[in-house]
């Protein structure tokens, strides 16, 4: 299809300054600034309505793994709206689609998971797992047991809970959160970390402070850990190898819940199926999301050990729902495009190419650091980040007041690709797992360009040391 024509395109842009309300956005600026139509993507390429051409180095929002425009999902998805668009979950009735997901994914996550729910994404995941704990204590005879625990910088989505579990300024000023059972512990970020960068002072330093906040609460009172194996949207904060499966030892011996949020790092995204399988740990509770259906369709899953479905199952009253669904809960064509994702990235070999070209991804990242502008470069996988430093001795950051996420997010759009600027001029990075070799060398001219234009400006000139 041809890009719109220039007033459809003008019109459209009106049309979403008065009506759109977009996700994570400054309002006011937004709608002062305009929106950017993204039109059609093949592979890893996006095309905007102007009919520029952008290499893609952030997968939507890590979450296209398998890159646009596969027919065989388009075809899976047909196949099912065809045959039977909707189908409840509730009232004892399922599909075929879901039910065959839920065994798939318990076939291919850690042996500890063997009961998925199946939500509408990341968010509602986490607040499924939230929910779904208070009941276990409370059906267990532990209703004492209500405090959550997790750690600075990361991200658990924005429902009502699990923003407040979230650590990220952004989402909880106006918001009136984290309420007050819910507690943030330091992340294990090695570059501005207190413990230095030694991997086992890190995970020293993770295991006593999650102890001692455990101690703080009182270890009847503490219900869940959760956490990202590698926290994605506090900036790509990547731990040492050994720290989750210490983390998971630990809540192990606090006897709290352990939750692992895979809705980034799951699906391939770090090397492996799941960032779990990595180190061999097994947790309570995962959340997934994003790769599973890649972006094509919304969904997300909230998996349990069996000791929490029991305890949930059998300490309600007898034959009492669990209150708690969705009408689009284990939606069946989401579900199938889910299967035929997972098809993609196992028999289609999108996983082990992920894992073949990882090696260029480092590459890209790991030879920028000469740049003057990098601070570090970290990564895992395909999910990676560039910390911009004005000062690299000291890992001075940038005066706001430069606006230098925008600046770079800005620069790099004109070069036709697209990164995630953070606030904290930390680039995020999640190319999606089809990349090819040739498009990590264009994604290394582009970003290196990138970081040139911006520092030729005088005013950035000037803050670098
Ligand atoms: N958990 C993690 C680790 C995430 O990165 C995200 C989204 O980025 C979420 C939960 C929320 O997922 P969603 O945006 O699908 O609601």
């Amino acid at each position: 299809m041809s890009s719109p024509a220039l007033s459809t395109l003008d019109a459209l842009i009106a049309l979403d300054r008065d009506h759109l309300i977009h996700p994570v956005a400054p309002w006011r600026k937004h709608q002062q600034r305009g929106v950017t139509v993204l039109e059609s993507g093949r592979g890893a390429w996006l095309k905007d309505a102007s009919g520029r051409e952008l290499l893609d180095a952030f997968a939507g929002l890590w979450c296209v793994n398998i890159g646009y425009g596969h027919e065989s999902v388009v075809q899976a998805a047909a196949e099912q709206m065809r045959k039977l668009p909707y189908a409840t979950g509730y009232f004892h009735f399922g599909s075929e689609p879901a039910i065959r997901l839920a065994a798939k994914l318990v076939e291919i996550t850690p042996a500890s998971l063997t009961r998925v729910y199946l939500t509408l994404g990341g968010s509602e995941a986490v607040d499924a797992a939230s929910r779904f704990i208070v009941q276990y204590y409370n059906n267990t005879g532990r209703p004492h047991k209500k405090h959550f625990i997790a750690l600075e910088r990361g991200y658990h989505g924005s429902s009502s809970f699990g923003a407040g579990l979230t650590a990220l300024p952004l989402f909880h000023r106006g918001f009136d959160l984290p309420l007050p059972n819910q507690h943030h512990i330091a992340s294990p970020y090695g570059y501005r970390s207190a413990a230095g960068a030694d991997p086992q002072a890190l995970i020293a330093a993770s295991v006593a402070a999650l102890r001692s906040k455990v101690a703080e609460l009182g270890a009847d009172n503490v219900a869940a850990f959760f956490c990202e194996p590698i926290q994605g949207s506090g900036g790509v904060v990547v731990p040492p190898v050994g720290w989750l499966k210490a983390m998971r030892e630990a809540a192990r011996e606090l006897d709290i819940l352990f939750v692992v949020d895979e809705v980034i790092t799951g699906f391939g995204r770090t090397g492996p199926m799941f960032a779990c399988e990595a180190e061999g740990v097994e947790p309570d509770m995962m959340t997934l999301a994003k790769g599973l259906t890649a972006g094509y369709a919304p969904m997300g899953a909230t998996l349990m050990s069996e000791q929490v479905f029991a305890g949930i199952a059998d300490g309600a009253p007898a034959g009492a729902a669990i209150g708690h669904g969705a009408t689009y809960s284990a939606h069946p064509v989401s579900a199938a495009i889910a299967l035929e994702v997972l098809r993609l990235y196992d028999e289609g070999g999108i996983l082990a190419h992920g894992q073949a070209v990882a090696p260029h991804f480092a590459a890209v990242m790991d030879g920028l650091r000469d740049h003057p502008l990098v601070g570090e470069s970290r990564h895992r996988g395909l999910l990676g980040a560039l910390e911009l430093v004005s000062d690299k001795a000291t890992k001075r950051g940038f005066d706001p007041a430069l606006g230098l996420p925008d600046r770079l997010f800005d620069a790099g759009y004109r070069r036709g690709l697209i990164f995630r600027s953070f606030g904290d001029h930390i680039l995020g990075f999640a190319p999606a797992l089809c990349f090819t070799e040739d498009e990590f060398v264009q994604m290394a001219q582009r970003l290196r360009g990138t970081l040139d234009d911006v520092l030729r400006e005088p005013d950035l000139r000037a803050a670098l040391k």
